[in-house]
């Protein structure tokens, strides 16, 4: 079996091939990057327009696959930016129509979670979901994959870019502070707003470019921010483990390329006896492969829509959406009010 997969939510167009061992047999990615401030979600979905049929055509070259050869073809509903949702939904309609295949929604938070799950082999871990728009602790329970904690405010990563817009930098500035960061020598106190198991970035936000301001040398505020914000995703990360089954973490997001939240992550899970996974750099953003797999997992169980009725969704909740193919696969029931 091989599904189709197109991620589409942000600022990344990515389209992916899998097969049913979770082999990544195409992907082809392009992201938008504005030439100043953050994503403009008209300019991005624009983008995704303008790149995602030459995307198409490069994955399935990859996968040396004709469409006949597919299964089905995935989209990302939501959560994501409107626009973007749309252009991504656009053409995967298109082709399901064209080559006859089931049209397959996927929850995108859920994708990260199942693409992580099938390359580490780890059944049931916690997923620290770190990217632009998310921050996220998700982990499955009763049927469904729940969100245990998430930020109150911006994701970390838009965080981290309009913190570096701030530096006079441009979009994405997280890769940028991990640089700077390294130089960093001196910890400047910053808000640690951790709720319960929830964070919130704005007040260090605000903290970090008054110090700015007054001077504070940018090496020292990466090294700070990344420390401190690090630190609060460790905390709720490890507060949801200690309340979890298993001791597995594994971490999805672009920010979950980082190696200092990689390493405290890593520290803090061993440091209790569990086991820590992140998916390479190209399956850790955004990707249509992770879309692609889940997509084949829910086809899989025989869930698809018609095109009638496969209206993306931008405020989609994790917890809203129905799983069947993993209380299949763990054996747990889902309960009889929460069924799809
Ligand atoms: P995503 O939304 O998952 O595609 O991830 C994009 C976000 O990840 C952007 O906000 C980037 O600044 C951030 N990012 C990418 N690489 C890194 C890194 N090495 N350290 C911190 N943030 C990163
Ligand atoms: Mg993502």
């Amino acid at each position: 079996m091989a599904v189709l997969g197109i991620e589409s939510t942000a600022h990344t167009a990515s389209v992916g091939i899998v097969d049913d061992g979770a082999r990544v047999l195409g992907l082809a990615s392009s992201m938008h990057r504005p030439t100043h401030g953050g994503i403009h979600p008209r300019e991005a979905a624009n983008h995704h327009v303008d790149v995602l049929p030459g995307l198409v055509a490069q994955a399935l070259e990859q996968a040396r696959l004709a469409p006949r050869e597919l299964d089905a073809v995935a989209f990302a509903q939501g959560p994501g930016l409107g626009p973007c949702l749309r252009a991504g939904a656009t053409v995967a309609r298109m082709l399901s129509l064209a080559w006859r295949r089931p049209l397959v929604p996927v929850n995108h938070c859920v994708a990260h979670v199942e693409i992580a799950r099938a390359l580490s082999g780890l059944n049931d871990p916690i997923l620290l979901y770190a990217s632009g728009g998310n921050t996220q602790v998700i982990a499955y329970a009763r049927g469904r994959y729940r969100v245990l904690g998430e930020t109150l405010d911006v994701g970390i990563g838009n965080f981290l870019d309009k913190l570096w817009i701030g530096f006079g930098g441009k979009f994405p500035g997280g890769p940028e502070l991990e640089k700077e960061a390294l130089t960093g020598r001196e910890l400047h106190p910053l808000p640690y707003s951790v709720h319960g198991m929830d964070v919130s970035f704005s007040g260090m936000l605000t903290a970090t470019l008054a110090l700015w301001a007054h001077g504070a040398p940018r090496a020292d505020l990466a090294y700070s921010v990344e420390v401190t914000a690090y630190a609060m995703l460790t905390e709720i990360t490890e507060r949801a483990l200690a309340h979890h089954r298993g001791a597995a973490v594994v971490l999805g997001g672009g920010v979950a390329c980082n190696e200092r939240l990689r390493g405290m992550v890593r520290a803090m899970v061993e440091g209790r006896g569990g086991t820590m996974f992140a998916p390479p750099r190209a399956l850790c953003v955004d990707n249509g492969a992770m879309i692609a797999w889940t997509g084949l997992l829910a086809h899989g169980v025989g869930l698809s829509v018609p095109v009638g009725g496969s209206a993306v969704e931008p405020r989609q909740r994790t917890d809203r959406v129905a799983t069947p193919w993993r209380a299949r696969a763990t054996g747990a029931p889902v309960p009889a009010d929460r069924a799809p």
